[in-house]
């Protein structure tokens, strides 16, 4: 009888703060340069996101649960260009806060105030989610 592998899994409990499994979130996230910024265009918000493409995606759609419009994914700075002074001159750095989507995490580039409405938008289009496929799995 082979030795059972206790590895997998273990990793995961009692670290108090979530693991980041994508290695292209890490790697955006670890990378300063500005070219690994996206923009989320939500309703009147414009914010500067950080991750790899898969969850950056992931995030935009459950913020996109949230509103009646669509939320919009560009790689480049909006014609626009970001209305909240704030949020323009949001830089990069560690004391951003990360957001954990599924095995990866985002960072927003915002101003304090468009980061929390970002983040909450993004708990409220969780519940919705989490709300739509009970209802179906539970039938
Ligand atoms: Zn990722
Ligand atoms: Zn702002």
């Amino acid at each position: 009888m082979p030795p059972v592998d206790f590895r997998q899994s273990q990793s995961d409990i009692d670290t108090g703060h979530p693991a980041i499994h994508c290695n292209e979130c890490q790697s955006a996230l670890q990378s300063d340069s500005q070219q690994a910024v996206s923009f989320l265009l939500l309703d009147q918000l414009t914010i500067p996101i950080v991750s790899c493409d898969d969850h950056l995606e992931r995030f935009a759609s459950v913020c996109g649960l949230t509103t009646e419009d669509t939320a919009t994914l560009l790689d480049h700075r909006p014609a626009g260009g970001i209305c909240c002074p704030g949020c323009r001159l949001a830089r990069y750095n560690a004391a951003q806060p990360l957001v954990p989507v599924e095995e990866g995490a985002i960072v927003a580039m915002a101003c304090p105030v468009h980061q929390a409405e970002i983040v909450q938008r993004f708990h409220t289009g969780l519940e919705t989610h989490h709300h739509l496929s009970s209802d179906v799995s539970s039938l």
